[in-house]
């Protein structure tokens, strides 16, 4: 997760300057470091997007907004982009503060309005899983302190502009709209401007990081686990398909080559399942094991986050009828049901692969 340098176009930061497009840069505690909230200069006067819910955040937003010239009480309309802590944590202060209207795709209501109540019953659910994966019974214990204790920097929303999927959501000089794109989170919601080109995407699409399909709770409250991966993955093609000049995401610097990106994504996430499929043909492995055997044994705070990516793409292998899942005891093993060499598995990417179509 190399931090990149930055070296945007300064005619690119010229048009989002002119499109009345201010990024603030607010801090956050995690590892992914500074979180991008937006500015939209524009009546009403609107924030994208909060920072995680901390003074030092919100001493931030503060300073930065008002060399901008305007304040805290000054906004109309907050705009959450989706359901992570790091994104959403100060909306509520903000917004009791200002007076704001708080819009968020209407899905995602309950669980903002609701945002930690079902904390228990989420741990439980996530530990559960990682043992059937084979993370031991120390790591889903540290791990479940660093999920409560996180929790901190995240807060309730009161919502009181649900947002429709495919609704143009108006300003006085601009018209966004609004798609739910889930994958990276089961809220993630994208807001394009056609007219200018310019899609604010959040953490939907990352330039120098791939975004993480995380494994979470689908809001429906139904308890069958998603396909994460295979969700993004289908949201992503979405998202090629769209004309954007500019896209601005929830962390680093502004993309303005998202087909390319994308389609590096596809050959990514390609590679990983065949990385995947390889070490499951030389045994079945547990997805804890198949995440240490690829990253070794990481961090604590790692261990949820390198499940899900196995998991994502195991999910590619089921699919595709090259791997099953075998119950073993206690946990679930993953094995090989296919002869078939990795490197001639074929299109993994749901769908097919727009590259490899030649689209
Ligand atoms: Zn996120």
């Amino acid at each position: 997760m190399s931090q990149d340098a930055g070296e945007t176009d300064p005619a690119v930061w010229e048009r989002i300057t002119e499109a009345g497009i201010r990024l603030l840069r607010i801090p956050t505690p995690f590892q992914v470091g500074r979180v991008n909230t937006y500015l939209l200069e524009d009546k009403p006067l609107t924030l994208v997007d909060s920072g995680p819910n901390s003074g030092k955040a919100l001493d931030e937003l503060e300073r930065q907004l008002d060399a901008l010239g305007h304040r805290i009480e000054d906004l109309e309309l907050i705009v959450v982009t989706h359901q992570h802590i790091d994104h959403l944590g100060l909306v509520d202060i903000v917004a009791s503060r200002s007076g704001a209207d708080v819009a968020a795709i209407d899905v995602a209501v309950p669980f903002l309005e609701n945002f930690g109540d079902d904390a228990e019953r989420d741990d439980e659910e996530a530990a559960a899983l990682m043992r059937r994966h084979g993370i031991s019974e120390e790591v889903v214990r540290a791990l479940r302190q660093v999920t409560g204790s996180f929790r901190a920097w995240g807060s309730k929303i009161k919502v009181n502009r649900p947002l429709r999927d495919g609704e143009l959501l108006e300003f006085r000089d601009r018209g966004l709209e609004v798609q739910h794109r889930p994958g990276h989170s089961p809220s993630d919601t994208l807001f394009w401007d056609s007219d200018r080109r310019i899609l604010l995407a959040a953490d939907h699409l990352i330039k120098h990081i791939s975004s993480n399909p995380l494994i979470s709770r689908p809001l429906d409250g139904s308890a069958q686990r998603t396909q994460a991966l295979v969700t993004y993955l289908e949201s992503l093609k979405r998202t090629r398909e769209l004309p954007a000049e500019i896209v601005l995401a929830g962390h680093g610097e502004p993309i303005n080559d998202h087909v390319a990106l994308i389609d590096s994504r596809f050959a990514m996430h390609q590679r990983r399942a065949e990385k995947l499929y390889e070490l499951i043909s030389e045994e079945s492995r547990t997805g804890h094991e198949l995440a240490q055997a690829i990253w070794g044994d990481v961090a604590v705070t790692q261990a949820f986050l390198t499940l899900s990516e196995v998991m994502g793409h195991v999910d590619l292998l089921v699919n595709a009828g090259y791997v099953r899942e075998v119950e073993d005891g206690e946990v679930v093993r993953y094995e090989a049901i296919s002869d078939t060499p990795a490197d001639w598995l074929g299109d993994l990417i749901p769908g097919g692969n727009p590259v490899a179509a030649g689209g």
